[in-house]
């Protein structure tokens, strides 16, 4: 069985449709709140278990009533938490999330335990257990910087989604053995605009120039690109009708991991990446709209090439 330890965030998700946005100082009625387990570090864990995947997260909830739900959800969905702590001194983090008639957001995170993560935690993990290591940007940096250099040391594969975007400093960009942004936040990190193949390949090679070892660049509904020293490899997405894309890049990033894991080689994982973010394009909602292995097997034998 592959091993996946991932170091992240879990969020509750606190999700309220409204007719319109509030201005300062008015109260509207809304409809009923729905409380919706996410955070990208537990949205990638059930990914991967969901691939078969044996997956153990790093993180931190607070010492409310969300931190335990959050727990549970990852328990029933297959995921090690024995190293997910209860904080007492922390909220869980949430994500405050108002949706108007038109469908957009006006969201307020809090971190919460998230923002408390530290490299102390990963002292009770047994990095040389686990085959790879996957890592996103909402915990600070010292614990992602510190879990990268323990699982390199320990012979683990690392798998960054720099996701929230945001600049790294440069040891981050050369350690991990696969970098995953989409075209927002490779163009962050290069601080180059990425909007078609073109510009994302020439942003990856810049991020390769600052010592990046392969830069898989995922972009919507054109499938994502494949970027070291020895290839430039386009992979088409593939076609779908698109009900809410949340949580694709989420359910790539599972996928690919747990492909790798099964020796599948690069552009094979990609591959299966792209049928795993597809798929949850098809569906509403993020952790619920993330594939089982059956789904994605069956999907990619029907279009031809699983
Ligand atoms: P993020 O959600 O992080 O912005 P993307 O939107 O790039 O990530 O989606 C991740 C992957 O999911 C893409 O590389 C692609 O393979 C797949 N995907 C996303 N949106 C679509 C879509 N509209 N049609 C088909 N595949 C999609």
């Amino acid at each position: 069985m592959p091993n996946i330890i991932v170091v992240g965030s879990l969020n509750a998700d606190l999700v309220v449709r409204a007719p319109r946005f509030p201005q300062p100082g008015e109260t509207i009625s809304g409809e009923d709140l729905k409380i919706i387990p996410g955070g990208k570090g537990a949205n990638q864990s059930v990914a991967a278990a969901r691939q078969g995947a044996s997956v153990a997260m790093v993180g931190r909830v607070g010492n409310d009533s969300f931190g335990p739900e959050l727990i549970n959800n990852l328990k029933h969905n297959g995921v090690d938490t024995a190293h997910v702590q209860i904080d007492a001194e922390a909220a869980t983090g949430t994500a405050t999330i108002i949706v108007d008639v038109k469908g957009q957001n006006s969201i307020v995170l809090s971190p919460g335990g998230n923002g408390r993560v530290s490299p102390a935690d990963l002292n009770t993990v047994s990095f040389s257990d686990y085959k790879l290591l996957l890592l996103q940007l909402e915990i600070p940096l010292e614990p992602v910087l510190a879990a990268a250099k323990r699982a390199k040391e320990k012979g683990l594969r690392v798998v960054l989604n720099p996701a929230p975007a945001r600049t790294l400093p440069e040891e981050l960009i050369a350690l991990p053995d696969f970098i995953v942004p989409n075209e927002g936040e490779l163009s962050l990190l290069t601080n180059q605009p990425v909007q078609d193949l073109a510009s994302a390949e020439n942003a990856a090679k810049a991020l390769l120039a600052r010592g990046a070892q392969t830069v898989i660049v995922t972009l919507g509904a054109n499938g994502a690109l494949i970027v070291n020293q020895e290839v430039t490899k386009h992979i088409p997405a593939f076609q779908v009708d698109v009900v809410d894309t949340t949580a694709a890049g989420d359910a790539f990033i599972g996928g690919f991991a747990s492909a790798l894991l099964q020796d599948k080689p690069l552009g094979e994982a990609v591959r299966y990446g792209c049928a795993c973010g597809a798929l949850a394009a098809t569906k509403f909602g993020a952790q619920p709209s993330l594939p089982t292995k059956e789904e994605v097997e069956g999907f990619m034998s029907l279009r031809g090439g699983a």
